[in-house]
């Protein structure tokens, strides 16, 4: 059976400990490669390798930098179609979607910061006419970037690619559930001609090989992508080692429906963001508010074309909603709609398990499921389910809709459908959310702050954001 090996010092190098972790197929429910069960020893000789590789990789031309960023980038796109296969065996998705939406976006985000890294710059300040301050912006030293299995590959470049556009080393950690793409990129690395160390990838469980790198005193900063619980666990264990943290967490994202939307694209898109990759994005819309007048018209149109959703073998071009990524997680999402039925929820749609045939007969399959009758203080509406399961509660006025999209204990993201240009302002104004779509959703522009608010996390990644995280100012002020 293929083995997931680790990439340390620019070679693919078996865990120390001889272990490994089985690699589960979610469509099949079946083991189908081995991943490296690092622990603290691995992570270690990565982070010897990173700290080895700084001084030269902080140091290069950064055209020279720019230039293999852009060749991996490169190296992305042309095993495009090889990649997006093994993503969705990996994750479970809709191979359609990792080949549209997964794939090309890891390419962009190489390809971005290596452009963006030729681009950045320091500020300077004449003062008073009496002195001249400028800020020299260093690579902090090695990086540590973790990152989750619901968009794998996606979100491990969104880590590490402003990370070594801005000079730093880094160890990685994919998650132990999807981490064929991260290995398969760690090939493209080699074929690129990264410099040896200056990435390192090592896989593992969370709390081992996850927790060695936040640990390690060698570690400079954190740039991590996963869970409310998780991310608490890693700021206790990093801020009193003074380490530079970002954390990009969960969220319960409102999707606010207005009278006066245009409800072909409303509707439409909040299809989209509701159930694509089974609702395991963490931008995902998932409690729908509709104004009163358009509560009924939307909720029976919106269930149509929820039950008319394809969800099967993630292989099939068709297929819209593949498998949930793992048996947990699945039994998590069912447990959820369970407490949904008992907290008074009336299932619409869905609110099952799917038994396939053929290949993926044992395979995590739910159906795209929606919920009403629940109000919003309820758990079912406080707390991140993360799975193709959305709620709609109605709403009279738009402070009523403001109020209830802030009420939870997240800050993500928020979709806001109007055709009121004033309206649309006004409430994104007050809407406390890192990120607010305003007739869309999921659009992106590297260019912006990307982060949440709240329990959704701290710091913001995108653009020059990302990479001055990365960097350490220090200003010198000379007299003149
Ligand atoms: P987890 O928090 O469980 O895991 C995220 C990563 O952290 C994984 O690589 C995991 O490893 C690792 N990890 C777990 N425990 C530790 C630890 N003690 N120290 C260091 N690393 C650790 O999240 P999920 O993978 O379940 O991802 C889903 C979550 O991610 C959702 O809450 C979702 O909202 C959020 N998310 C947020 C995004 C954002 O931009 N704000 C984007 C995408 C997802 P392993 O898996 O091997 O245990």
């Amino acid at each position: 059976m293929q083995k997931i090996l680790n990439y340390i010092n620019g070679e693919l190098v078996a865990p120390l400990s001889g272990q490994y972790i089985d690699n589960i197929n979610p469509a099949e429910g079946k083991v189908y490669s081995l991943i490296a069960d690092s622990d603290s020893l691995d992570v270690a000789n990565a982070v010897a390798a990173a700290t080895q590789a700084f001084p030269e990789w902080s140091t290069i031309k950064v055209e020279k930098r720019s230039e293999i960023l852009h060749r991996i980038s490169e190296l992305i796109n042309r095993d495009l179609d090889k990649l997006a296969l093994a993503e969705s065996i990996d994750q479970g998705k809709p191979v359609k979607l990792a080949r549209v939406v997964d794939i090309p976006r890891a390419a962009a985000n190489m390809s971005f910061f290596a452009s963006a890294a030729i681009h950045f710059a320091s500020e300077a300040h004449i003062t008073d006419v009496e002195a001249v301050n400028y800020t020299i912006r260093n690579p902090i030293g090695v990086a540590g970037c973790i990152s989750p299995w619901n968009l794998p590959l996606y979100l491990f470049t969104w880590k590490i690619a402003p990370a070594l556009a801005a000079g730093c080393t880094v160890v990685a950690k994919p998650s132990e559930l999807t981490p064929m793409t991260a290995f398969l990129f760690s090939q493209l690395c080699m074929e690129a001609g990264l410099p040896k160390g200056v990435l390192n990838i090592v896989h593992g469980l969370g709390p081992k090989a996850g927790q060695a790198i936040i640990e390690h005193p060698d570690i400079a900063a954190i740039s991590f992508t996963g869970g409310t619980v998780t991310g608490k666990k890693i700021a206790a264990t990093a801020a009193p080692m003074f380490k530079k943290l970002s954390l990009e967490l969960g969220g319960k994202n409102p999707n606010i429906i207005f009278a006066d939307c245009d409800f072909e694209q409303a509707v439409n898109t909040s299809i989209h963001s509701s159930f694509s990759n089974q609702g395991e994005i963490c931008l995902c819309g998932s409690r729908i508010l509709v104004e009163r007048s358009l509560y009924e018209k939307f909720t029976d149109e919106f269930v149509k074309r929820a039950n008319a959703l394809i969800v099967g073998d993630p292989l099939e071009e068709n297929t819209k909603v593949g498998a949930m990524n793992s048996e947990a997680h699945m039994n998590k999402v069912l447990s959820y709609i369970e407490l949904a039925k008992s907290e008074g929820g009336k299932i619409l749609a869905g609110g099952n398990r799917i038994k396939m045939e053929g290949r993926c007969k044992d395979g995590y399959f739910i159906e795209p499921t929606v919920i009403t009758g629940l109000n919003s203080t309820c758990r079912t509406n406080q707390e991140e389910i993360f799975g193709p399961v959305v709620t709609i509660m109605p709403f009279d006025k738009e402070e009523e809709a403001i109020a209830l999209a802030n009420s939870t204990a997240y800050g993500l993201s928020a979709t806001l459908w109007t055709e009121n240009l004033k309206r649309a302002h006004r409430v994104s104004a007050q809407l406390k959310s890192g990120i607010i779509w305003v007739n869309c959703w999921l659009f992106r522009d590297l260019r912006t702050p990307f982060g949440g608010m709240k329990q959704s996390g701290v710091g913001r990644e995108g653009g020059w954001e990302a990479l001055r995280f990365f960097t350490e100012a220090k200003n010198v002020c000379v007299k003149l």
